[in-house]
């Protein structure tokens, strides 16, 4: 089945959502409520299951590894002494591969024709009986066959459509995140103090992606120089993080708190699905938010192209999409709670743990662990002719 989409919401999810429906032969119109899309703003990293998926896309294999780096972050763990407590293995590629986020971001954005995705647009109202869906917009009214709200954590489309779900929750957590222009090399890594952790991705050639996580009693606190908030943090760890703070400019530098989403009973109702954040934002413990938006888009293409109605077809997505999100966005949740609200003695079981484990049963007991999030496989789209 095709017919029109409307996407609301520009983001990792949206973009992909509207590259996947192309693929199947659907109309798509992208309304994103920013007027320009900024070049700001860290980076990520994508597990195996995340590039299958973006693979599924088309993109092919070669577009996203083009624009990421390899990364051992997930198997090099220190102390902020500079202590090893886990080693990447001396041989091998890494599973995972970071990105800076405007490169990801840039890569789908290039897979759809210009005129698909409209900025300065801010859905306002949404209305939809058994034919067609209605949204409102600060420019104009617009009917659609489907819409797919994917307009993140603070999504309009949910809260139109489910009133009563509880919003966003703080995770009593912030983060600081920064990109540093730096010709020095660096594998990847994850540094872990009592109730702080420090996470460093080479993202391009010359550019490193670090991340600064520690416990925060209550949101929205802000400071005029927030490096040198990070700097006081992990003053004294070891090198190369002082160099790193140094070499980021500090326009490159963002500091959110972190929150997820309470459980939804549904993901979609009627002609309208939610996707990516808007559905199931989740803490970045576990790398996997926007990799799941991607899997999220790849699956509901592929529900549309094979059931009748749009109806059943976001049926089968919902059924398919929420316990796989929602596990992973409680094991997230917990494997930040782990470290970020660990106290002195937790801190030093976990470290002592990480420590005694060998590599090499360390190299079976990982796979154990995040085989069924890394394992998963997309369905295949079918390549219908993207409409002009
Ligand atoms: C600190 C941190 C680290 C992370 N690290 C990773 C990682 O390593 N790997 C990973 O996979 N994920 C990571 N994530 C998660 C990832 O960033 C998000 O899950 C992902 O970006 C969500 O994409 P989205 O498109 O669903 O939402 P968003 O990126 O929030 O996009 C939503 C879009 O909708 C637009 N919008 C909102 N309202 C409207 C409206 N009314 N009308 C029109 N447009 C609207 C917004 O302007 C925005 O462009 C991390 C998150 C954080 C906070």
């Amino acid at each position: 089945m095709t017919g029109h989409a409307i996407v609301i919401g520009g983001g990792i999810g949206g973009l992909a959502a509207a590259v996947a429906l192309r693929r199947t032969g659907w109309q798509v119109n992208v309304l994103e409520r920013v007027s320009a899309f900024a070049e700001v703003g860290a980076g990520l990293s994508q597990s195996p299951n995340a590039m299958r998926a973006l693979a599924a896309l088309g993109l092919g294999e070669q577009g996203p590894r083009q624009v990421s780096m390899p990364t051992w972050a997930t198997h090099t763990m220190r102390l902020p002494s500079g202590r090893h407590l886990m080693r990447a293995p001396a041989q091998g590629d890494p599973p995972l591969r970071a990105f800076r986020r405007s490169a990801l971001h840039r890569l789908l954005r290039q897979a759809l024709p210009e005129d698909v995705v409209r900025t300065g647009i801010e859905v306002t109202g949404l209305t939809q009986d058994a034919e067609k869906v209605t949204i409102t917009h600060t420019a104009d009214r617009q009917e659609a066959d489907l819409v797919i709200g994917a307009d993140g954590i603070h999504s309009v489309t949910r809260r139109l459509l489910w009133p009563h779900a509880p919003g966003p929750r703080f995770l009593g957590y912030t983060a600081w995140l920064g990109l540093a222009d730096t010709p020095i090399a660096v594998s990847g890594s994850m540094t872990m103090g009592r109730g702080r952790y420090f996470l460093i991705h080479p993202v391009a050639p010359g550019q490193v992606y670090w991340a600064l996580g520690t416990a925060a009693d209550q949101p929205g606190v802000r400071f005029d120089d927030e490096l040198e908030q990070v700097r006081r943090r992990i003053d004294g760890w070891h090198d190369p993080i002082a160099t790193l703070l140094k070499a980021t400019p500090p326009e490159q530098v963002r500091h959110i708190d972190i929150h997820d989403l309470p459980d939804l009973p549904s993901f979609t109702s009627g002609r309208v699905a939610l996707l990516g954040d808007a559905a199931h934002a989740m803490s970045p413990d576990r790398g996997q938010g926007a990799g799941q938006s991607i899997e999220d888009a790849v699956v509901l293409a592929a529900a549309l192209a094979t059931h009748g109605t749009v109806p059943e077809a976001l049926t089968a997505y919902d059924a398919q999409r929420r316990p796989r999100t929602q596990t992973t966005a409680r094991n997230a949740r917990q494997a930040g709670s782990q470290v970020i609200h660990a106290g002195p003695v937790a801190h030093i079981l976990t470290a002592l743990a990480l420590r005694l484990t060998p590599s090499a049963l360390w190299e079976r007991l990982a796979p154990r662990a995040l085989g069924p999030l890394w394992d998963w496989v997309p369905p295949t789209l079918p390549d219908g002719a993207a409409p002009k």
